[in-house]
């Protein structure tokens, strides 16, 4: 294990907010000619300050690991977690999670345009990089063998991404999470897939992609409400020197964190909205216990924090993108979002 050093510090946990630019559907950016959202200036693309500036006039200010403005592309983001990344091929095991409401770019930076040079996201750099990265230490006598699996939670039951059939929106099975002795996890049946190449994987993540939308029309717009987690399992051994070290590498898009009020919900609907908000909160206080170095960390109060026990608290790592949108019509989500984020930072 070679990058143990700085994140030790604060239990392993770091976050980042990332604020989107401007779309063209965003009807006002400013209120009163004021920004609602005043970040770093791009003179110096990654400050650690944010100010929310309310209707009324009320400023609240917020200071992250980083904080990355508009104008700061995927590249430049990537580059501040590739070490992050690379420590799961050291034998670390990390979560990146992508926290924020519905359009605030969670999906852009998780996964973004995984076909385009400088849009592809999260996933596809992390890929690349690790991919990259064995072929270099297999000159050195290691091998590796990675693995990829998908799942989506949604009103906390498992759906696996990447099941034959599951492109046509079959039911799934019951999933159930096991964890053993040695600190894995398993989720039974769910199908893993060895991979060699960003290509297998990009084809993966199409079937995965389409297995979604398929369950959309059965239940509408399913994907801003169930969390998605990539995994990466990577294993490697060097004969030569004996070794072994397995790393997991977890990159998860999490569900809209918008609140009740503003999706006006009733019925199945609410139902829904109140065990997205419950596993988020349980998220967020699993990450703050971790930041503590609490001794009690209350993993079972959610499908999501049961299913990455392993992968949160220990020495894994843990990273949190709060993506926030610039219109003023998303102040007070982006407001509730900052003051998650600000708990477990
Ligand atoms: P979410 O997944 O949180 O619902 P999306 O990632 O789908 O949000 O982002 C909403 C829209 O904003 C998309 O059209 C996306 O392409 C765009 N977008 C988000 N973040 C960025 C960014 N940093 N740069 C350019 N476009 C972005
Ligand atoms: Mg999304």
């Amino acid at each position: 294990k070679l990058h143990n050093t700085i994140l030790e510090l604060k239990g392993n946990v770091r976050v980042f907010c990332r604020v989107r630019p401007l779309l063209p559907e965003d009807e006002s950016s400013v209120l009163e000619e004021q920004p609602v959202l005043q970040y770093p200036n791009s003179a110096e693309l990654l400050g650690r300050g944010i100010e929310l500036v309310q209707s009324q006039g009320q400023k609240h200010e917020f200071t992250f690991d980083k904080v990355f403005g508009p104008e700061v592309g995927q590249q430049d983001v990537f580059v501040e977690i590739s070490q992050l990344v690379q420590s799961a091929l050291d034998g670390y095991k990390v979560c990146i999670f992508a926290y924020g409401q519905t359009g605030s770019g969670k999906t852009y930076t998780m996964l973004g345009n995984p076909d385009d040079l400088e849009q592809k996201g999260v996933i596809p750099r992390s890929l690349e990089q690790i991919f990259e990265s064995s072929q270099v230490l297999s000159s050195q006598g290691w091998t590796f063998q990675i693995q990829a699996s998908m799942l989506e939670i949604y009103n906390e039951t498992i759906r696996d991404l990447l099941a034959p059939g599951s492109k046509n929106g079959t039911p799934s099975k019951q999933f159930s999470v096991k964890h053993d002795q040695n600190g894995s996890t398993s989720v039974s049946d769910l199908t893993v897939i060895e991979v060699t190449k960003w290509k297998e994987v990009s084809s993966l993540l199409r079937q995965a992609a389409q297995s979604r939308a398929v369950a959309k029309t059965a239940i509408n717009e399913q994907s801003s409400r169930s969390h998605c987690v990539f995994t990466l399992r990577i294993s490697g051994y060097n004969q030569g020197i004996d070794q072994q070290v397995s790393g997991v590498l977890n990159l998860i898009d999490l569900a809209g964190s918008e609140r009740l009020s503003r999706t006006g919900s009733v019925g199945d609907r609410l139902k829904e909205t109140q065990a997205i908000n419950k596993s988020l909160a349980s998220l967020g206080d699993v990450i703050l216990a971790i930041a503590n170095r609490d001794q009690h960390i209350p993993y079972r109060n959610s499908k999501l924090t049961y299913l990455l026990q392993p992968c949160l608290g220990g020495d894994s790592k843990t990273l949190m993108f709060v993506n926030v949108s610039p219109d003023a019509r998303s102040a007070n989500e982006s407001l509730c979002s900052l003051r998650f984020a600000a708990k477990v930072n």
